[in-house]
């Protein structure tokens, strides 16, 4: 779909749209047994003809076939010269992290993902890095919060759980005027419907526990960009940390990878119907999803991204209490914290994935009690819309 007619359209077209090189990217049929899928290469050291004189492995923490394959297929879906497969989402952002010292500032979003939160905080500021947390939706105010020690513009978007969209180009941009790097965390949009690079971003994260993997059954992270130098610097810490993935955790996001593109169709579908029947219920006030035409950035969304996601969310006229009641009766969506994978996911910010903020704080970010964040799954549309219709009625009766 857009992807497809994007390439097309391009001056300079990639071999193959995003879906062939979702399947193929990265990966050769086995030369010595046709294997048509990456093996899992399940070996810590590899044998070397002469010492030193190595076949292009060593040791699997510092290169591994599996891990190969995954990192130049996700390089390549980014439109990204260069890819690094990691431990965990925290693991590449820890990474990225690492290139800076002690003096550097870092800009980043007020409602960033509660794990960067913490380890801007709550680790890298003991080594003397600073952060400012800002709204990035306002420029002037990314503007003023600049200083000549700003080395890095970290961006999400959409964010989490009001799916606010920042504009990747502009701030891209007023991060290169200050001589500072931009990295976009990509985990929401996936580079099916975002690609940051392709919007002048220097860096992609990426956690594959979401949609990458897609299963639910992985947590593992990557990043991605198309400066040799930073991907050198990249390489020598995933090295030297030694926060690398399993070749079996990479064959599983390797697999995911493949049908990314068809499982995501069925997100943006399965979203965007759920989107506009909750926009008509009468027991929600207010629906969260950038596909929405009431939604502030609906067109910036439509201009940056391809699609609009899998994620939304929604607040009920409702207690604390009832919508905890709400989350915890469905029988379809699952109750828990998490995202991107086949089934649908249902929680309550106030009470999980945001329960650390203190109740006031919530309240002005706009994270009231009867807000619910859904990670919306592949199934039936109807039975979604179903079982939460019930779990509502039940709920508020
Ligand atoms: C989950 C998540 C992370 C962290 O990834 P892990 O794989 O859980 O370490 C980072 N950013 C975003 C936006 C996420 O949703």
């Amino acid at each position: 779909m857009a992807n497809s007619e994007r390439d097309a359209a391009s001056g300079t077209p990639p071999a193959e749209r995003f879906e062939t090189r979702a399947v193929h990217a990265g990966q050769e049929p086995d030369e010595e047994t046709g294997a048509v899928m990456t093996p899992i290469y399940a070996t810590s050291t590899y044998e070397q003809d002469a010492p030193g004189e190595h076949r292009g492995y060593e040791y699997s923490r510092t290169g591994n076939p599996t891990r190969t394959d995954l990192e130049e297929n996700l390089a390549d879906l980014e439109g990204g010269a260069f890819g690094r497969a990691f431990a965990s989402g925290m693991a590449a952002i820890n990474t990225v992290l690492n290139c800076f010292d002690a003096g550097d500032h870092v800009v980043t979003g007020d409602d960033v993902y509660g794990g960067t939160h913490r380890i801007f905080r709550e680790v890298y500021e003991d080594y003397d890095l600073s952060f400012t947390f800002v709204d990035t939706t306002d420029h002037e105010r990314v503007r003023e919060v600049v200083t000549d020690d700003t080395e890095l513009l970290w961006v999400e978007t959409p964010t989490n759980p009001l799916m606010r969209i920042n504009d990747i180009g502009a701030l891209a941009d007023i991060a290169h005027e200050h001589g500072a790097l931009c990295a976009v965390d990509n985990t929401f949009a996936t580079p099916y419907l975002q690609r940051p690079l392709e919007r002048g971003a220097d860096i992609v994260a990426h956690s594959l526990t979401k949609y990458v993997g897609g299963h639910s059954d992985v947590v593992a992270g990557a990043l991605v960009t198309d400066d040799a130098a930073l991907d050198e610097q990249f390489g020598f810490y995933q090295n030297s940390v030694g926060a690398t993935p399993s070749p079996f955790d990479c064959f599983l996001a390797l697999r995911g990878a493949k049908t990314l593109p068809v499982r995501m169709d069925r997100h943006c579908e399965n979203a965007r119907d759920l989107a506009a029947w909750l926009d008509d219920h009468a027991d929600v006030s207010r629906v969260y999803y950038p596909g929405l035409e009431s939604h502030p950035q609906h067109d910036l969304a439509a201009a940056q991204m391809d699609d609009f996601g899998g994620m939304l969310s929604f607040e009920l006229d409702a207690t604390l209490e009832e919508t905890a009641e709400v989350v915890s009766t469905t029988d379809v969506f699952t109750l828990a914290e998490s995202l991107g994978g086949v089934e649908s996911l249902i929680e309550q910010p106030a009470t999980m994935t945001h329960a650390a903020i203190p109740a006031e704080e919530r309240e002005a970010a706009g994270l009231r009690d009867g807000l619910v964040r859904v990670s919306v799954g592949i199934e039936n549309a109807a039975d979604l819309r179903a079982d939460l219709d019930r779990a509502i009625a039940d709920a508020l009766e």
